[in-house]
Order: structure tokens, then C-alpha cells, then sequence
């Protein structure tokens, strides 16, 4: 699981997270929302450690992220991360780019690595799109080509930060679906997202950031249908 203590972030002079306590258990779904610059990507990055952190711990499966000792190489293959846009390489085609990490990462072979890129590809709906590249694709399809390579590397949680935002309008159902079947079939995500209606419906809990702070958090019927927080219900009724 995924343990986060009194987290505080620092970008100079900017208290970006102001001390975020949060647990996300094995199989959980949980959807961050927020205003823009509320930390929520700051947030994820503090998670794998793409950031370092000022204060507090961040612990996956009991391993403190940001400790000096810490593999972080080994750590971030449990962890699968999904951008708003992900250049995926432009010379390889969708096999062969979903294939890479396993090769060289995992030192798979060839085979095996083609394998698991057919796989996850199958997986997430692209079966038939294995030999195109990148160019070739919808953004909704690059976009589950992102998902895929991260499932490639067998990831035990996944990190969405809005990886829907970048989408035309009618790319944005076949993403959340995706979504949507990975919840069902138990992965364990963190997922940043202002899709309400994913929210809503796919996640066990729902955190609500505000100003670097957890304003509120709890099951998708509270936070949509009574929050508690004066800063909670202002953003819903805005975003509604
Ligand atoms: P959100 O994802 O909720 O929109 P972010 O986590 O991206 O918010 O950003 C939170 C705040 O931190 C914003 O004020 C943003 O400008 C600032 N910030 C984010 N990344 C950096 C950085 N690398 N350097 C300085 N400030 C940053
Ligand atoms: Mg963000």
C-alpha cells in the first residue's frame, strides 16, 4: 500500500503541499481533484519520487520512497505513471515502443518483450494497431499506447495526472474506459482527473486538494452529494 505522512512539499519559496496525510490500500481506486495549481501533480511526482520532498514520508509497501538508501529504480517499476501527453518514440512502432521498457529495464528477450507489448496492447484495446506507429494513431489510442507500456512493466499501482485533459472531446470515453477496466480487474490507481463523472462512478474514494492542502476525502457519495467542506462544494458547484 501506499502510506503518505505529513508531506510537505517546496518549490522555493512556494509551499506547494502543506503536510498531506493519506493511506491507499492494495485494489483501491482513488480520483485526486482540485483546481488548477492545487498540487495534485506535485503530489504524484512526490510518489515515485520524481520530486524530493521537504518534510514527512512517503512509504510503498513499506519502503520509504525518499530515503538515501532507497532503490528508486527498483521502486518506480511498481509504479506506472501516465501523463496528459506522453511522446511515445516516433521511429517504433506501437509493439516495439511498448516492448522497450521490458528489454531494457527488465532484461527481458525479444520475444518475450514483443509478448508482453501484444499482450497489453490486446489488453487495452489496440490488437489491432501492434505495427503502426505513433503518427498513425488518435490521441485516444496514443494515449492508451502510454497505458500500455506502463502495464508492461507489471506495475502494482498506476498514477494517472490527467491523462484525459490533452484529448479531444470524443477521444476522452475510450481512455476512461480503459481506466475504468483496469479498476475492475483490481489495479490499485491514484488517479488526478477532472472527469467528475470517472470520479463519481470508478473510484472508492475521492480526495479533494485545495491550496496544497486534503480539504476533504472520502467515498464519491459524500464529496459530490455532501461535502463538508465549504472549499469542496464551491469547486463542484463551479465544475458542474
Ligand atoms: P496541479 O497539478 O494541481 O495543477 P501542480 O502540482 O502542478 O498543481 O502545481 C502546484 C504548484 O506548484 C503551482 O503553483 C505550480 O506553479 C508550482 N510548481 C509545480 N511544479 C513546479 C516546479 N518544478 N517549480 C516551481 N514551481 C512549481
Ligand atoms: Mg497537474
Amino acid at each position: 500500500m501506499i502510506e503518505i505522512r505529513d508531506l510537505h512539499k517546496h518549490f522555493g519559496d512556494l509551499h506547494v503541499l502543506k503536510g498531506i496525510d493519506l493511506d491507499v490500500k492494495k485494489g483501491e481506486v482513488l480520483s485526486v481533484i482540485g483546481s488548477s495549481g492545487s498540487g495534485k501533480s506535485t503530489l504524484l511526482y512526490c510518489i515515485n519520487s520524481l520530486e524530493k520532498i521537504q518534510q514527512g514520508s512517503v512509504k510503498i509497501d513499506g519502503i520509504d520512497v525518499h530515503a538515501k538508501n532507497t532503490d528508486v529504480n527498483k521502486l518506480r517499476q511498481k509504479l506506472g505513471m501516465v501523463f496528459q501527453q506522453w511522446n511515445s518514440f516516433p521511429h517504433l512502432t506501437a509493439m516495439e515502443n511498448v516492448a522497450l521498457a521490458p528489454r531494457i529495464v527488465k532484461g527481458k528477450s525479444k520475444e518475450e518483450a514483443l509478448y508482453i507489448a501484444e499482450t497489453q496492447l490486446k489488453h487495452v484495446g489496440l490488437g489491432d494497431k501492434l505495427k503502426n506507429y505513433p503518427s498513425a494513431l488518435s490521441g485516444g489510442q496514443q494515449q492508451r499506447l502510454a497505458i500500455a507500456r506502463a502495464l508492461a512493466m507489471e506495475p502494482e499501482y498506476m498514477l494517472f495526472d490527467e491523462a484525459t485533459s490533452a484529448l479531444d472531446p470524443e477521444k476522452v470515453g475510450e481512455v476512461l474506459d480503459t481506466m475504468r477496466l483496469l479498476a475492475e480487474e483490481g489495479m490499485t490507481m491514484i488517479c488526478v482527473t477532472h472527469e467528475m463523472g470517472f470520479a463519481r462512478d470508478v473510484s472508492d474514494r475521492v480526495a479533494y486538494f485545495h491550496q496544497g492542502v486534503m480539504e476533504e476525502i472520502g467515498p464519491p457519495e459524500q464529496i459530490f452529494y455532501s461535502p463538508i467542506s465549504e472549499h469542496t462544494k464551491k469547486f463542484l458547484a463551479n465544475v458542474r
